[in-house]
């Protein structure tokens, strides 16, 4: 049982990974994510795929261990999935379906959750067991580890760090219906509507008012540069993210905070603001827990995958 496939599927792309049993990721490829008849093709698809790459390759069938899935959605420790909009998907076990189709020992997780291990297995958290992972992009993912193992809770929902409410008056909704989420004010698109809101409501001279479709990077790139209302929207922002980080420690007190997702391209800037604002509002036993920035990129949900699979 030499090899392992990790296999981030998403919206628009699936990813699929050739792994060796010590994580070495030996090849990678994507396809495209088939959506029709409400995506019942994308399991037979990625089986039809490991097949025909296996044979290429000369890999008999039992030397793979298994293929670790990775999906957009809650999912409950029997690997269920309860529900994936971005794939047209309903409430069916994923676990038992790909197994049927595909004869592999099958794992599935939800992608941030797996993201979260793949970090900690060859990623930042490299070396840790505990670990707490918040992946910033269009949305807001989370996924926490304690003691290798990925916390996902009797509905799934364990680590949805994005949907933790943090404000009572929120007047639009977030995409999962509630009001005043997380993922509403730190995430790329959280954080540009707060920036608009700044600079709608004061007169303050700032370069961010020169941006026709402003972005999370150039609220970032402006904040490197010294401007000052910039500068605010990034303390704004981190924040917020910083005191929900550290109401997640006082449940789960993790080793370590790694911060993924495309707003972490922001780089150092965001880590040590995050920090900052994490020390303050932190209990004391876990104030000093490193915020560090993710390694892995868009393979860590593939690592993590393979490592579920263990
Ligand atoms: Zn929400």
């Amino acid at each position: 049982m030499k090899y392992g496939f990790g296999v981030d599927i998403g919206g628009t792309t699936i990813k699929i990974g050739l792994f060796s049993k010590d994580g070495e990721l030996i090849e990678k490829w994507e396809i495209p994510t088939n959506k029709t008849d409400n995506g019942k093709h994308i399991l037979t698809e990625i089986a039809d795929f490991i097949d025909r790459t296996i044979e290429s390759k000369g890999i008999d069938k039992n030397d793979v261990f298994g293929v670790g899935l990775g999906v957009p959605g809650p999912v409950n420790k029997n690997g269920e999935v309860n529900g994936c909009v971005n794939l047209g998907w309903n409430t069916f076990n994923v676990e038992k379906e790909f197994n049927e189709i595909s004869g592999f020992n099958v794992k599935v997780g939800n992608d941030a959750n797996v993201a979260a291990l793949g970090e900690m297995w060859q990623g930042a958290g490299k070396g840790y067991q505990d670990v707490l992972m918040v992946t910033l992009g269009t949305g807001v993912g989370g996924g926490c580890v304690l003691d290798g193992k990925i916390i996902s809770g009797m509905h799934g929902a364990g680590g949805e760090i994005g949907h933790m409410p943090v404000r009572d008056d929120e007047p639009t909704a977030c995409n999962c219906g509630n009001h005043g989420c997380l993922e509403q004010y730190v995430s790329a698109t959280g954080i540009v509507t707060q920036a608009k809101k700044v600079l709608d409501h004061d007169n303050r001279p700032s370069s961010l008012r020169d941006y026709d479709c402003l972005e999370a990077k150039h609220i970032y790139d402006e904040a490197k540069n010294g401007d000052e209302v910039a500068n605010e929207i990034v303390d704004l922002t981190c924040k917020i993210l910083a005191k929900s980080l550290a109401q997640v420690c006082c449940v789960m007190d993790p080793e370590i905070i790694v911060i993924g997702g495309g707003v972490s391209k922001a780089g150092d800037i965001l880590t040590s603001r995050i920090s900052t604002f994490f020390k303050e509002y932190a209990f004391h036993a876990c104030e000093n827990i490193p915020v560090v920035l993710a390694k892995l990129e868009n393979d860590a949900g593939m690592y993590g995958c393979v490592k579920s699979l263990f």
